[in-house]
């Protein structure tokens, strides 16, 4: 059996918070610049020229890109060979408490839905577990926006709606959203499973990089028409018309009964902030786990 230290956990998930909520992927960058180069519509150009140049400042002056720096999603990916002897989550919510109270970053989550009092250092995340094979624990992190997470949706279609079900449900969700869930945006969608699968799925899809076509044909197929049909609703940047809508469609699926057609659909704002770290467990007697 192999262990990871209690505080790599919490160093790594506090740099990866700090460094995210400023920083996005250069893939993301990328579209955007791709995006601009091709929008037709003026003042949707301007807009595009905005979130760069916002992302520009927030870089230079080591400030995060939006007022809103998220409720943290965490997708934890644990190697069977790793053996912890504390509370793996408690660590990953102590690095969210030092990245948000150390870093001055917002804190936006609040005790009970009803109550509203805040938790003042952003805990807890919400996290994911699975089990992978070996000895590696990757730990993928979202500071997820409230305003694009809002628009979000679910429904549970009837299998006879089929492929054209799930493309009207997704068209809807975005044109409904117009400009609060801060378009361009990456659109999440998840098919099949249940009703809490279809969710993780959705949620899931939108960590998944950019240029990933997925290998299921008709998920691919999916991916393609809806990232078409999506930049031709005239949704734009911020809502305010354009060709750039989203910069990409992720499709995730999974068997389901006969019965349903589970269908959710996750939007992520232009601030598509994520980070990703692969640790490597190591035999060690004497672990200092302080
Ligand atoms: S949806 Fe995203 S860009 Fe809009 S306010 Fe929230 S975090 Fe910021």
């Amino acid at each position: 059996m192999k262990k990871i230290e209690r505080k790599t956990i919490i160093e790594n998930v506090k740099s990866m918070l700090m460094d995210s909520v400023k920083t996005l992927h250069q893939e993301v960058i990328d579209a955007f610049v791709t995006s601009r180069e091709k929008e037709r519509n003026p003042l949707a150009k301007n807009i595009l020229d905005k979130i760069l140049e916002n992302h520009e400042i927030a870089n230079s002056k080591d400030i995060p890109l939006c007022q809103d720096t998220g409720l943290v999603v965490c997708f934890v990916e644990i190697g069977r060979e790793l053996y912890f002897d504390y509370d793996l989550d408690e660590a990953i919510n102590v690095g969210v408490s030092q990245a948000y109270t150390q870093g001055y970053l917002r804190k936006s989550v609040v005790k009970h839905p009803l109550n509203r009092i805040n938790t003042l250092d952003n805990t807890p995340a919400v996290i994911h577990h699975e089990f992978i094979p070996g000895d590696k624990l990757i730990i993928h992190i979202a500071p997820k926006g409230g305003g694009s997470e809002n628009m979000s949706t679910l429904k549970m279609l009837s299998p006879s709606e089929g492929r054209e079900g799930i493309i009207k449900f997704v068209l809807d969700t975005v044109t409904s959203g117009g400009g609060r869930p801060c378009p361009p945006l990456i659109v999440g969608v998840g098919i099949g499973g249940n009703f809490e699968k279809c969710a993780w799925l959705a949620k899931k899809a939108i960590l998944r990089p950019l240029n990933d076509l997925t290998e299921n044909p008709i998920d691919r197929d999916l991916e393609i028409e809806l990232m078409e049909r999506i930049n031709k609703l005239d949704v734009g940047p911020m809502g305010l018309g354009g060709d750039t809508t989203c910069i990409a469609v992720k499709v995730n699926s999974f068997p389901c009964h006969i019965a349903s057609l589970p269908v959710a659909v996750n939007l992520q704002c232009h601030s598509a902030r994520k980070n990703e770290v692969i640790l490597v467990g190591k035999e060690i007697d004497n672990a200092d786990n302080r």
